[in-house]
């Protein structure tokens, strides 16, 4: 039933994804971004409910929970229960420092995928990059999270490339990954705006040759165990030699909503924010807009452009259906 909701709204170009910023509050001080310093008026659990079961109405599948830090909500499994209830699959985007306690049971006892953000083996560059000294704790916390064996969704550990990471803490990133069997991804440093991804001249790329050989690396492994990866790394490596992109996702796959509950295409736009009803009325003007933003500050945010890339080679990857299963016996089911 969720799938055959979710491809009629991909024929309909309607929004599959919604990136829910849980809270705006977080716990980390992370030098790339700028959602921490601002104020977060978060729903309560009912009207959250309300909003599922609204949007489910209108097509949606998946849920980022996000933030901030989404963790730092104590009825995060609640949340949880509320979207999957609906049909829409979460996924838990956490910077991994509360995931303790009875919490990764919890969520390990669900059909609902975690992703634990970690962006060096060095505690030293951790605390460069995320502004505290918490390496220890999160790996701490990922280590015991992997003693469950049954995880009802796909977990994974997943690094952001900035200026500061080099091809050899990648690989110690995933052995570690690895070793505690959870998948390993990594994604560009984006800064556009600055309304959610802000530009920090120590982390933004300068000579891009050493960035594209971690990407490089990264798909070429991802060909034989994790083939999805390996087609948005291609799409990776051509953003960071700023070639140009494809139109993004923003509006037509996905879409964000705020801790308040309002709505915008994406998250570089979540300042004018407003009523779903009152977004949807300006549509032509935001997919100008938006067209627009591609063109000239294109981004590649994790929910931007990967549904989109994935479509378009859906015949392609249709022929890779075994080598896509194998994946998902690994490591869970993303879908
Ligand atoms: S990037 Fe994520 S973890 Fe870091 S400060 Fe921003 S919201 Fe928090
Ligand atoms: S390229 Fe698209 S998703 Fe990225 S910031 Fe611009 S409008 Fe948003």
């Amino acid at each position: 039933m969720r799938y055959l909701r979710i491809a009629e709204s991909m024929f309909r170009r309607r929004p599959i994804l919604l990136i829910f910023d849980v809270t705006r509050r977080c716990n980390q001080r992370c030098r790339m971004c700028n959602i921490w310093r601002e104020r977060s008026e978060d729903m309560s659990l009912e009207e959250i409910r309300i909003k599922a079961e609204m949007l489910r109405d209108r097509g949606m599948g998946y849920v980022f929970l996000q933030g901030g830090e989404p963790t730092l909500r104590p009825d995060l499994v609640e949340i949880v229960d509320v979207f999957s209830a609906c049909g829409i699959k979460p996924t838990v985007i956490t910077n991994g420092i509360l995931l303790q306690g009875t919490l990764p049971e919890q969520l390990a006892a669900r059909r609902c995928n975690v992703a634990v953000s970690l962006d060096s083996m060095n505690p030293d560059i951790f605390k460069q990059i995320r502004g505290v000294d918490a390496f220890a704790k999160v790996t701490e916390n990922i280590r015991e999270a992997s003693k469950i064996k049954q995880r009802g969704g796909n977990w994974a550990v997943t690094s952001t490339i900035t200026a500061v990471s080099t091809l050899k803490d990648i690989q110690a990133l995933e052995s570690f990954a690895a070793e505690c069997g959870f998948m390993y991804a990594i994604r560009p440093y984006i800064h556009v705006s600055g309304a959610a991804g802000k530009r920090d001249d120590a982390l933004a790329y300068g000579d891009t040759a050493p960035i594209v050989e971690i990407f490089a690396y990264m798909r070429d492994r991802a060909r034989t165990s994790n083939y999805l990866a390996s087609v948005v790394y291609d799409e990776h490596i051509r953003y960071v030699r700023r070639e140009p992109q494809p139109m993004c996702d923003a509006l037509t796959r996905s879409i964000v909503m705020s801790p308040r509950g309002d709505f915008a295409p994406c998250i570089e736009f979540t300042g004018e924010s407003a009523p779903l009803g009152e977004m949807y009325s300006k549509k032509d003007e935001w997919i100008r807009r938006c067209a627009e933003c591609n063109r000239e500050t294109p981004c590649f945010y994790n929910d931007a452009r990967e549904i989109g890339i994935l479509w378009r080679k859906k015949l392609h990857l249709a022929l890779s259906f075994p080598r896509i299963i194998m994946q998902m016996i690994r490591y869970g089911n993303f879908f």
